[in-house]
């Protein structure tokens, strides 16, 4: 039997969202924004869930999120570090050893078991899926003065979300090799594969509803599309 572990990140401190709240924990259609994801993962094939948050509010998330919504796959609760990628790390040195392990952003509810088998398989078959969507804005790269100085073809733009799924020896070690290198502006788990072992990735169909939810925008985004959900 093939284990699976999923790791959801909530340690960020959400200063984008320009609220009193850490966005994690603002409510979403009477809910707080991270149980959405972890439902999803609950019901899924995965065997258990890591939870990474904020250094001080393990006691608040088990109290308040695992114990209250009887999510009874939440293994762990474990502090995260200073940038996402770290958080990340302190999530993988917490798995026991799973065949495969999904890393998610707590910050995006409308992760579906769809998406997370597709990242599955992808993993199985090719050591990583990673759910994305083509881009539909023409991207433009800068230089340090807001020049642009390069201009990718759309039809080869994808903008990376999550689940992003790997094979975890993998992916271990691809953190620990990206950790020694002190390698700067990790945004993503594909890319610590690809820094740490330069190995591609393998992209699957995500969807345009898995939104993350950063700015306030957002949050009235996720509302309409969490009220259209429960038609
Ligand atoms: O800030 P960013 O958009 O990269 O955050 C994506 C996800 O990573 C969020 O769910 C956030 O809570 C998490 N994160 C984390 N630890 C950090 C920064 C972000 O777990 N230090």
């Amino acid at each position: 039997m093939m284990k699976c572990t999923a790791i959801v990140l909530a340690a960020g401190k959400g200063s984008r969202m320009n609220s009193g709240i850490q966005k994690q924990y603002m409510e979403l259609n009477g809910f707080p924004l991270i149980y959405y994801a972890l439902r999803v993962f609950e019901q899924s094939c995965a065997d258990e869930i890591i939870l990474v948050t904020g250094q001080n509010e393990t006691e608040y998330c088990r109290r308040e999120i695992a114990d209250k919504y009887r999510f009874r796959k939440i293994k762990k609760i474990v502090p995260g570090g200073s940038e996402r990628y770290l958080s990340v790390y302190e999530g993988l040195c917490a798995a026991h050893s799973p065949d495969i392990v999904l890393i998610h952003d707590g910050a995006r509810p409308f992760v579906t078991q769809e998406m997370i088998e597709r990242t599955i398989q992808a993993a199985v078959q090719y050591g990583s899926g990673i759910a994305a969507v083509p881009a539909k804005d023409t991207v433009r790269i800068t230089d340090a003065e807001q020049t642009a100085v390069q201009t990718p073809p759309r039809d080869r733009v994808w903008m990376m979300q999550t689940p992003q799924a790997f094979q975890y020896p993998l992916i271990l070690s691809a953190y620990e090799k990206v950790l020694e290198q002190k390698a700067s502006n990790i945004t993503d788990d594909a890319m610590v594969l690809e820094l740490g072992l330069q190995k591609k990735v393998k992209i699957v169909e995500g969807s345009y509803r898995n939104i993350k939810v950063t700015t306030p925008e957002d949050m009235e985004t996720a509302d309409v599309f969490v009220k259209h959900r429960r038609k």
